[in-house]
């Protein structure tokens, strides 16, 4: 290019009212104005004859004009360039656009530079491109100023033009079209008009900036602010400028400028706050403390949180970072500080938790998190937080605690502080996976009548029972046996290794002598015994250790209670028949099998028909005519005693209707019923229930030694079986089942004496004085005498001689089937030799 075509150029775009240069076809500037030399900062004769990659900053020259050359042979492109140029002030990003208008010598190109990709222009010149290289017409570029308009299209602003002096106002198309207002459409021209479209809260702040402009105290325009789109919403626009021209008074002439739609970037923004907001609400809800730490100084900064948290009350919110540690707790402080250096010289980020000591000598917990943050102008330093974790700790060892114990509770017993089941279970799993080898051995204890404690004393005694049976076995037990509850009043004791030959009895032994000490409740003296049943298996695994005891306990009860026994193999049958009894039981009352048998019994003087005793039998298809013996214990332990009483009753009584539907006269029929049956406070709705008739019916009352007659409940029954004509007869007197005491207080009609005390009364005189001492009893009392087991006629005689009142057994007559005693009572009937129950009573 020659000097020439720069000259002649020169002149022309000094005229320019925007920053602008020329270069020849190589990209080397030929000429610039005056307005492209102060963007550029630099004097318009040093840019002649520069390069673009020295004035725009291009670190790859080469690029530029290689993308010159496609652009130039490509026009229609409309291509951009982007070239990211790092300066020492950080990075910069130029973008390079091709100018829409071009004609066949020049090609213009729109420089602007910004911060980052998102943010608006700072710095934007105009660059032409003479193609030839030939002398350049000046018209030519004077129309390039609309190329400049052009170009700012192209980069999505809007443009505007206010010649105040010639009231001559453009605004560009796209100046229109960001703020949703069609082509040529009219808009407010008049500074006045186009305020009254700003938002109330920027009009001010723009008034302002114009006072400033029209003083001439600056040229730059400037201002951000909302306005109304045509949709009706408030869109954010930047809006750049210079006062290009002044009126000979100063004030503003003419204002060119461009309008940025910034909408998006002013969304971004206010996102950006409420997330800072948001985060600072979070951290103060979180009731952290902030905290920064420069790592080159080695000082920390505190925000108020931080200093509270620490009891720091100096106010002194930049300190050493050594104060920090000075303030950690002794046993903490090494671990703590190295920790946090290691993660200083690896720059990493920090998060421990530690305890510290406060100023007033508080003890806390601490937690920490720290970011690493590097920056290579200010040196790199740790951005973080710490939270007060005192409370959650507390609250942490007070669930602690809890869990604990709860842990404990679920494998104790709360009454007697024992081992439970299934802490009996853990410990026996645990010795059975072990590698230890040996027998095992287990007790299984059971307190005696414990049922008659808690009946006769009340629930609170039971329970000082049970209390004072685990203290037993605290004490007499060795330190390897673990004594646990297992139900209501039943013990186990496991022996994960089994002592020597006879220890086991030897320590049962003890425990039964030390049970049989009466122990005081209150004022009351309780006797009771226990039952124990040992089991010493070899190398048992499988559990059945503990059947084995229970089995062994099982026959210790049988055999009179207060007693114990050694688990021997053939038990193991008995204990698996007594299964098989239950299960055959179940179905026996199923299938209707049980069933009544009846025993006439006599009066001693007359030796008429005087009574009758049902006795429960089991008809079974399987077993034949099964006693009460064989099955009654069974029954019980099913806890179905009630259930069969009820059976009976209903078969008794269909044989009486039967019997009288007849025509036969029929006696008093006794029926067995349990003692217990008087403590029922339902007795009254049971009767009713059974519809058991007044005068045919007699209770004969079981095991009435154990009944409490203090009892209210027991006592209002006995008053309404007197009402309502249900006699009393009492079982099994002279044995321990029965006693005086039990005579006194419910005043039974009769009592029988037990088999055992008549038996032996044929060869035995002192059994004979024994036998009429009772008897006497019976005469004192003035209730009257049955004897039971009245086996031989020399039995009929001793019993009459005595003066006994009544006489049951065997050689008068056996007990015998509804049928037989249906021909029976048709005989006594025939014999019409009735008996006069009024003479019994
Ligand atoms: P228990 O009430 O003392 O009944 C008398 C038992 O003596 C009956 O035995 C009877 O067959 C038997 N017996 C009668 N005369 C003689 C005799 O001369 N010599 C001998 N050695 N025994 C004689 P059983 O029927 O086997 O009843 C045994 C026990 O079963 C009864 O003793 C009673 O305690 C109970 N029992 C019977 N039926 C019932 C019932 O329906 N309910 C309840 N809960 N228990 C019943
Ligand atoms: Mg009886
Ligand atoms: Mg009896």
């Amino acid at each position: 290019m020659s000097a020439d075509v720069g000259l002649s150029l020169a002149g022309t775009i000094s005229d320019l009212e925007v920053p602008a240069f020329v270069t020849d076809s190589h990209g080397k500037i030929v000429t610039a104005n005056e307005k492209a030399s102060l963007v550029l900062a630099k004097a318009v004769g040093a840019l002649v004859g520069s390069g673009l990659s020295d004035v725009i900053g291009f670190s790859a020259a080469a690029d530029f004009s290689s993308w010159c050359d496609e652009v130039t042979s490509h026009r229609a492109l409309q291509a951009k360039l982007e070239l990211t140029v790092g300066l020492s002030t950080g990075t910069k990003i130029w973008s390079v656009v091709q100018l829409q208008d071009i004609d066949d010598k020049f090609t213009g190109f729109l420089f602007q530079q910004t911060r980052s990709k998102t943010s608006v222009p700072d710095r934007s010149l105009m660059g032409i491109l003479n193609n030839t290289d030939a002398a350049a017409d000046v018209d030519d570029l004077v129309r390039s100023e609309l190329r400049w308009k052009t170009a700012v299209l192209s980069a999505n602003q809007g443009v505007w033009d206010h010649d105040f002096e010639l009231d001559r106002h453009f605004m560009s198309d796209n100046w229109r079209a960001i703020r949703g207002i069609a082509k040529g459409a009219a808009v407010a021209e008049t500074t006045e008009d186009w305020l009254k479209t700003i938002h109330p809260d920027d009009v001010e702040g723009i008034k302002a900036q114009i006072a400033v402009q029209e003083f001439g105290q600056t040229d730059i325009v400037n201002y951000t602010f909302r306005q109304r789109h045509a949709d009706g919403h408030w869109m954010w626009i930047l809006s750049r400028g210079r006062v290009v021209r002044r009126t000979a008074n100063g004030s503003p002439a003419r204002i060119i400028g461009t309008d940025t739609d910034v909408s998006d970037l002013k969304a971004v923004e206010r996102e950006r706050a409420r997330l800072a907001k948001r985060l600072g609400m979070a951290i103060e809800a979180a009731e952290m403390g902030q905290w920064e730490l420069h790592i080159q100084t080695d000082h920390a900064i505190w925000d108020p949180r931080a200093l509270e948290i620490f009891g720091l009350r100096d106010g002194l919110s930049a300190r050493p970072e050594t104060d920090w540690a000075k303030m950690i707790h002794p046993d903490d402080r090494v671990a703590t500080v190295a920790y946090n250096n290691a993660c200083v010289s690896g720059q990493r980020d920090i998060a421990c938790d530690y305890r510290i000591v406060t100023p007033d000598r508080n003890e806390k917990y601490i937690r920490t998190r720290g970011k690493y943050v590097r920056d290579e102008e200010n040196g790199d330093y740790y951005i973080g937080v710490n939270l007060d974790l005192t409370e959650d700790h507390q609250k942490t060892l007070e669930l602690e605690k809890a869990h604990n114990q709860l842990e404990y509770e679920s494998r104790h017993d709360v009454l007697t502080g024992l081992a439970n089941r299934r802490r009996l279970d853990e410990v026996f799993t645990a010795r059975a996976v072990s590698d230890v080898i040996g027998p095992v051995g287990a007790m299984h204890l059971d307190i005696d009548r414990f049922k008659e404690i808690n009946d006769n004393f009340g629930h609170d005694a039971g329970d000082f029972a049970l209390k004072h049976a685990a203290s037993i076995l605290r004490k007499y037990l060795p330190a390897d046996a673990l004594p646990a509850r297992v139900g209501g009043d039943e013990f186990v004791a496991f022996f994960p290794q089994a002592p020597h030959d006879g220890e086991m009895e030897r320590l049962a032994k003890q425990i039964m002598t030390a049970f049989d000490e009466p122990f005081l409740y209150g004022h009351i003296r309780i006797k009771a015994g226990i039952s124990i049943g040992i089991a010493i298996l070899d190398q048992e695994l499988d559990g059945s250790l503990f059947i084995c005891a229970d089995t062994a306990l099982y026959h210790a009860k049988k055999n009179g209670r207060g007693m114990y026994r050694v688990y021997e193999p053939s038990m193991r049958d008995q204990a698996s028949r007594r299964i098989e009894l239950q299960n055959e039981l179940i179905l026996a009352f199923e299938r209707d099998e049980i069933t009544c048998h009846y025993q006439p019994q006599f009066d001693a003087h007359t030796m008429f028909l005087s009574g009758i005793e049902a006795l429960v039998r089991w008809q079974s298809p399987v077993l034949g005519l099964v006693m009460p013996d064989h099955f009654l214990s069974t029954v019980e332990e099913m806890g179905l005693i009630a259930k069969l009483e009820d059976i009976v009753f209903v078969r008794i009584l269909a044989d009486i209707e039967e019997w009288i539907a007849l025509g036969f006269h029929v006696p008093h029929v006794s029926v067995n019923i349990t003692a217990q049956r008087l403590a029922d406070p339902d007795l009254e709705g049971w009767i009713e229930k059974l519809n058991i008739p007044a005068g045919k019916i007699v209770f004969e009352l079981l095991e009435t030694a154990f009944l409490d007659c203090a009892d209210t409940v027991v006592a209002a029954n006995l008053r309404l079986l007197k009402r309502i004509g249900i006699d009393v007869e009492i079982d099994d007197f002279g044995t321990g089942h029965a006693s005086i005491v039990s005579l006194l207080h419910i005043g039974p009609k009769r009592f029988k004496i037990a088999q055992e005390l008549v038996e032996p009364t044929v060869q035995s005189p002192t059994r004979r004085a024994l036998l009429e001492t009772i008897i006497g009893i019976g005469k004192l009392l003035e209730i009257k005498v049955i004897a039971e087991g009245v086996e031989t006629p020399a039995h009929v005689d001793i019993l009459r001689d005595l003066k006994c009142d009544f006489l049951q057994g065997f050689s008068l007559a056996r007990p015998m089937s509804a049928a037989e005693i249906t021909a029976f009572l048709s005989q006594q009937t025939l014999r019409s030799e009735p008996v006069d129950l009024a003479v019994m009573a």
